[in-house]
């Protein structure tokens, strides 16, 4: 009797505790600083197999990575054997610029994102003007080394080589520009990341609307471990210019919006990861100060590191 009741504690003990993402931040910034730009792998939790999530900055984050001993058991040659495919929110060179400095080096995968994104990266980077075709359409020759895999909005895709599925969604990054959301699942488990995005109520939009539909019932059902979105400006940003991002206030106005589908008076389970602070000045410190005295639906806020890992 006594050990089935241990069982029993044990057992609400892991499934309180239970962890379904690994995710290894390779760059975590907005801008200035090109060795720590947007780029976050993220595998299932006990695997290798990653995908990366933008790719501003590689090198260097798997470097620190390394370090700090963020890949456990060590592998070698993280880029060419663990990075199974890119998954890229938009083509601004802060989300591109590791992919494509390091495709030398890397192996044969696939570029996971919307068409108009692929496009870009085809017609603009890999077109040997300004570097060598290693895509597989194009200006010829084509080095065939990255398969350009479009995803089509609200379609769940496999991520071959993992275990992973992905559906993306388009936002609006300063109208008519566009960027992608993706929510990645490992089974049961879900976990949202959004490339840069405005707020629907200055883009004139209802993408993050869209998407808060599709998320808010999966936050309800403890199903979605963590949102990753943008906070690039501090709140004394003007409208103006602010060019498709967020500020601490915008942010938490979306998460009003969000709580309210999901119908939860608080965010408290929430793990809210902040990227792409914009470092000018003290901007990094003033945007999470804004960020952690005005939260009032207590979501908890956790600020990445570059190649510190983050188990969700
Ligand atoms: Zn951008
Ligand atoms: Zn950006």
């Amino acid at each position: 009797m006594k050990a089935i009741f241990t069982l029993a504690l044990f057992s609400i003990y892991l499934a309180a505790t239970s962890q379904s993402f690994t995710v290894v931040p390779l760059g975590v910034k907005g801008g200035l600083d090109e060795s720590d730009l947007s780029a976050y792998m993220v595998a299932p939790q006990g695997s290798n197999d990653f995908i990366c999530l933008d790719a501003g900055t590689l090198n260097s984050g798997i470097q620190k990575a390394i370090a700090t001993g963020a890949f456990s058991p060590p592998a070698s040659n993280i880029l060419r054997n663990d990075i199974k495919g890119y998954l890229i929110s938009h083509p601004h060179l802060d989300h591109v610029a590791g992919l494509i400095i390091n495709s030398p080096d890397d192996s044969a995968k696939p570029i996971y994102g919307l068409q108009s994104c692929l496009g870009v990266i085809r017609d603009k980077y890999f077109s040997w003007q300004s570097w060598a075709n290693f895509g597989d359409e194009g200006e010829k020759p084509q080095l065939n080394k990255y398969h350009y895999a479009p995803l089509v909005p609200g379609r769940e895709t496999a991520i071959p080589g993992t275990t992973l599925s992905v559906q993306a969604w388009p936002l609006s990054h300063g109208a008519p520009y566009e960027s992608t959301a993706f929510m990645v699942r490992s089974g049961d488990s879900y976990l949202l990341y959004l490339g840069d995005t405005g707020a629907d109520s200055l883009e004139h939009s209802d993408r993050l609307h869209t998407l808060w539909l599709v998320a808010g019932p999966l936050l309800r059902a403890g199903k979605l471990k963590g949102i990753f979105i943008e906070t690039s400006f501090p709140n004394e940003q003007p409208d103006r210019l602010l060019f498709g991002h967020l500020t601490p206030r915008l942010l938490m106005q979306e998460m009003r919006a969000l709580a309210n589908i999901a119908e939860t008076p608080s965010l408290d389970r929430l793990n809210l990861v902040i990227t792409h602070r914009k470092p000018s000045g003290d901007n990094e410190a003033t945007i999470r100060r804004q960020l952690e005295t005005d939260n009032p639906l207590r979501a908890r806020l956790i600020f990445p590191e570059q190649g510190k890992r983050l188990d969700l």
